[in-house]
């Protein structure tokens, strides 16, 4: 579903007038799309195996191995790489720097995927470094160190690199090499670490030259050293990064007390109204160039001293208290892999490796970390926020760890009114009956709270009732005095479909149907086994049911569920729903990382709740017992305001 939907983005992207036919615009492996690593593996797969084959012999010589260059190249390419993922995470650490973000908007998921293969030039440099390296196998004699190559290499980089990559950048903004080539660079609309690489093959052959002045340079004056590869190619991606980061870094303290290096060095903000305003900031690291070709943005300086010095951010307006489900899925974080988060979760095999230092982060957290700004999206104006407790879904289930979860809650609870926010609505287990009664507890300790407090499960019920089919007459029903159990049972009966409520709890049983009006509580009846089943094709889960319990219901049989996780399914000649969940409105914005296992846009219908609560401007708090006379009103207040049913 996310390559159709990558598909249908791209496609977009194609359509907003500007070429891709130009001349060396596409990668020349454009169609390998995923696979494209293997170009590195085809190239450089014989010379590792070499490599470790004399290792193995013990033949290996370290200094005349004429192998030893690819896995310098390879190393290099994995170092390179893991500089914009830093800068990722770095960028995305709403908790750590959003007050100094650039653009306040989020980077939505049509901008990561064509963003997706930022990496090409990685392989582009790799094949150009091999390929020099073929044609001068001298090089592999260069020394580790040269520190007179270090001079050598500022000189050309400042002489010549720097000028030709302004003048080339220049020219790339006249008007048919931009509508040819540089708007694709342009098109991010929120620039990231990963928009650094994001340009066609025609700028990157260029980029190529700019980065070879200085380094075959310095080698062919005879300073060159492997040392200075590492370093010039390190920093150049370093400052590349930086300068696309979106969040500034630089205290503005810096430049007043040295000027000059207003001159040497840009900065985030420097180069990001390079894409507000494309008549200004070309240079490649020294504004000293803006400064002698007269295209310096005179709003630089000014407006990086006012972005460094911001302390606070903007308040949201809503807010999703989320926790962490367990280790795997805490890789899933927007900061931590953004392509990853872009798509819905699922365990893979790249996680497994990271799971043991996930794990210490967890351990961590629980020691030290408060509740944390995790990611946003903006709607009609209004900033939504999640805010993360730093807890895992099991440390829920540990009677010693409540009142510490309860803490953070309470705490989040009161950060939120303090501030201004409007509707806090509680995630999955933050919002668990045993825990604090869905919310109740802190509605009644602080009944002066301006912040209203949300489970939002009411519209969790109405979605699970809008599934079942109009047609049907009788239920079978786990979980059934939960909450939402409840709920579905009580509505249910008042429109005469008989609800099978197993649970072996007859007073609790007892009090539900109570509720229901006289003459529909007949429709509620108790059952004790998953045998009383055997006949009704429609069940809904909201306990954990082993395969077992599953094989009691008959052929054809449609599992509807509440349960998290949910059930494994195992029958196949049935059929299972999904978690309730809806998907946002399409006027959406920044939006660019899916909850959990939800598909692009959809929430849970939890937070469907909180939002539609928000949007009505409700006044009450929903907690505790659901209000079974709101489950339409909130169904159609969501899909007044725009959320689909998926
Ligand atoms: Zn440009
Ligand atoms: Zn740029």
């Amino acid at each position: 579903m996310v390559e159709k939907e990558k598909e249908k983005m791209e496609n977009k992207n194609t359509c907003i007038g500007n070429k891709r036919e130009a001349p060396l615009f596409a990668w020349p492996w454009e169609n390998l799309n995923n696979f494209k690593a293997c170009i590195l593996y085809l190239l450089y797969g014989p010379w590792v195996a070499k490599v470790v084959y004399a290792i193995y012999r013990e033949e290996f010589n370290f200094k005349n191995s004429d192998s030893f260059w690819c896995f310098h190249i390879l190393i290099l390419f994995g170092l390179r790489a893991l500089i914009h993922q830093l800068w990722s995470v770095y960028s995305n650490m709403l908790f750590l720097n959003r007050a100094r973000r650039i653009y306040q908007q989020g980077v939505e998921f049509n901008q990561i995927d064509a963003e997706w293969h930022w990496d090409n030039y990685l392989i582009l440099q790799a094949i150009v470094a091999s390929l020099i390296y073929l044609s001068f196998p001298s090089l592999a004699n260069l020394p580790m160190w040269d520190t007179r190559g270090v001079l050598c290499c500022l000189v050309l980089h400042i002489g010549i690199s720097e000028p030709l990559y302004y003048w080339i950048h220049r020219l790339l903004h006249s008007s048919t090499l931009f509508q040819q080539y540089h708007w694709l660079h342009h098109s991010s609309k929120v620039i990231n670490p990963f928009t650094a690489g994001h340009a066609t093959f025609l700028e990157h052959i260029l980029l190529c030259t700019v980065v070879l002045f200085p380094t075959l340079g310095t080698i062919l004056f005879g300073y060159g050293s492997i040392g200075l590869m590492y370093s010039y190619l390190l920093a150049f991606d370093f400052l590349r990064c930086l300068g696309h980061s979106n969040v500034e870094v630089f205290p503005s303290k810096v430049f007043e007390a040295i000027p000059l290096l207003q001159y040497i060095i840009y900065t985030p903000t420097y180069h990001s109204l390079h894409h507000i305003d494309m008549r200004t900031n070309f240079c490649l690291f020294m504004p000293l160039y803006d400064k002698l070709w007269n295209t310096i943005n005179t709003k630089s300086w000014d407006l990086q001293r006012e972005i460094s010095s911001r302390t606070n951010s903007r308040v949201p307006d809503f807010v999703f208290l989320v926790h962490v489900v367990d280790v795997f899925s805490a890789m899933h974080a927007p900061f931590v892999f953004r392509s990853f988060s872009s798509i819905p979760f699922s365990i893979k095999p790249f996680l497994i490796p990271m799971w043991p230092f996930t794990f210490i982060v967890m351990l961590v957290m629980w020691v030290k970390s408060k509740t944390f700004v995790y990611s946003f999206y903006n709607l009609r104006g209004k900033l939504h926020q999640s805010w993360a407790v730093p807890r895992f879904g099991f440390q829920y289930f540990l009677p010693f760890a409540a009142e510490g979860i309860n803490n953070h809650i309470e705490d989040a609870i009161l950060k939120a009114d303090k501030i201004g926010v409007k509707v806090i609505s509680l995630a999955a287990l933050n919002k668990n009956e045993a825990l604090n009664g869905g919310g109740t507890l802190f509605v009644n300790k602080h009944p002066n709270l301006k912040v209203r407090v949300v489970h939002g499960n009411t519209l969790t019920a109405a979605v699970i009732l809008h599934e079942i089919p109009k047609n049907v007459d009788e239920v079978f029903l786990t979980g059934s005095t939960s909450k939402l159990g409840r709920a579905i049972a009580l509505y249910l009966a008042q429109r005469k479909v008989k609800v099978l409520m197993l649970t072996l709890a007859t007073e609790r049983f007892i009090k539900i149907q109570k509720e229901a009006p006289m003459e529909c509580q007949k429709y509620l009846v108790q059952v004790t086994k998953y045998q009383a089943a055997e006949h009704c094709k429609t069940w809904i889960i909201g306990k954990w049911t082993t395969p077992r319990e599953q094989y009691f219901a008959p052929s054809g049989t449609h599992f509807h569920q509440f349960v998290v996780p949910p059930v494994i399914p195992f029958r196949r000649d049935c059929t299972y729903g999904k978690l309730a969940a809806m998907r946002l409105p399409d006027d959406v914005e920044g939006l660019g990382s899916c909850e959990y296992t939800m598909g692009r846009g959809a929430v849970h219908a939890c937070h469907a709740g909180g939002v539609v609560h928000f949007l009505e401007g409700w006044k009450h708090n929903e907690v505790g017992a659901i209000n079974v006379d709101q489950i339409d009103v909130v169904w159609e207040a969501a899909l007044k305001h725009g959320l689909k049913p998926l």
